[in-house]
């Protein structure tokens, strides 16, 4: 069975190297916000283009520090999609704000830009103000960005970018995560760039918002035991900087691989009766994720097992729709249409850069199998 992901297999491609930086920083007997986490924010900076990054324990946190940092909290909305990772609406209630979820353009699974000016331009009766906007760059491609950050231009409210699943991938050239307030990236170990644990980091060019994070971080610390804010415990630990230190310079061969990847995907799917993933024009995308839809999608997910090609679903269910939010989150005026459509017909294919030719091709034949 070729599996959806295989962290393992990328451990051991990389194994030597991995090894490596793990002894130095277990050899270094200092275990927390050290000389490896500082290295990795530098470089992770960097490479981003961006003067502050701030390593925390994982993706949601980085999201719910940026969010903290910027004193989002209750009696505050912040919009989103509910086509995403949980996470991203966790973070906002991890602050005490009220999530108000939009639809998305059905394409590229990403919000729909003109939800969000509606709402902007004519907030929801009974929703606390809308003070900031998260946007999703979901399964490595960009969301419709410049009519979102015009429209939080005109409406005076930051817009943070959700990165999760988009490292390395550009829009009109900039990688994304450098056009927003600030943003936020998972490095959990199936992302595109992901550590053996969980891990996060989040950038942002405001020097002040880089330090209010930097002290809310670790207890609210500017100086050792003395908190200046209230803070929380999200840190990232050395080890798994020592491990992203090796891997970030990794990520763009990974991500090309992943291209090439999709490349034969796409071929193949022109033989059959299901469509590739829309590519936006002006973009580049890191396929976190190669997704295809299909009406009859929980039957070719059958036949694509039997095939051996494992496959997933992100994600089966809205988050509106999940049981800890059902009826008590608020959508945008013209409900979640698309997202729901879109729940019940995607589907996810392998895409990493440790699968091989071979089974790129096994995909491939599978593909033309069950749907030529
Ligand atoms: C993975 C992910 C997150 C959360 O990251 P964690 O490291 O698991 O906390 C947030 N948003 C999106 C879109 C994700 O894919």
């Amino acid at each position: 069975m070729i599996p959806l992901a295989d962290p393992g297999a990328a451990y051991r491609a990389q194994r030597d190297l991995l090894d490596d930086a793990m002894g130095r920083a277990l050899d270094s007997g200092w275990y927390i916000l050290g000389g490896e986490g500082a290295a990795f924010e530098q470089e992770f900076a960097a490479w981003l283009g961006l003067p502050r990054a701030i390593g925390c324990a994982n993706g949601t946190d980085a999201l719910m520090l940026i969010l903290r940092g910027m004193g989002i909290g209750p009696g505050m909305a912040v919009a989103t999609v509910s086509h995403t990772a949980v996470a991203t609406v966790a973070a906002i209630e991890m602050v005490g704000a009220t999530p108000l979820l939009l639809d998305i353009d059905p394409d590229t699974y990403t919000m729909d830009p003109d939800e969000l000016i509606a709402v902007l331009e004519d907030p929801p009766p009974g929703l606390p103000p809308i003070r900031a906007v998260i946007a999703v760059h979901l399964y490595g491609q960009a969301c419709d960005l410049e009519p979102m950050l015009a429209a939080c231009e005109t409406a005076g409210i930051p817009l943070i970018e959700d990165c999760a699943q988009c490292h390395g991938a550009t829009l009109g050239g900039y990688k994304l995560g450098t056009l927003g307030h600030a943003a936020a990236f998972s490095l959990y170990p199936t992302k595109n760039l992901g550590a053996l644990g969980d891990a996060g980091i989040l950038a942002t060019r405001d020097e002040a918002l880089a330090d209010r994070i930097a002290a809310i971080r670790q207890y609210g610390w500017k100086s050792r035991y003395i908190s200046d804010l209230v803070g929380v415990n999200s840190r990232l630990d050395e080890l798994q900087a020592a491990v992203l230190r090796v891997r970030l310079p990794l990520l763009a061969g990974g991500n090309a691989r992943r291209n090439e990847v999709a490349d034969a995907y796409d071929a193949a799917l022109a033989d059959t009766t299901l469509s590739p993933p829309t590519r936006r024009q002006d973009a580049t995308h890191v396929f976190h994720q190669y997704v295809i839809r299909s009406p009859d999608r929980d039957a070719l997910m059958a036949r694509l097992k039997e095939h051996g090609v494992g496959t997933g679903i992100h994600y089966p269910v809205p988050v509106h729709l999940q049981p800890a939010y059902l009826d008590r989150v608020a959508l945008g005026p013209a409900g979640c249409a698309e997202t729901e459509a879109a729940a019940r017909e995607i589907l996810s294919l392998p895409v990493y850069p440790e699968l091989t030719d071979e089974q790129v091709a096994r995909v491939c034949q599978a593909l033309r199998e069950v749907a030529g």
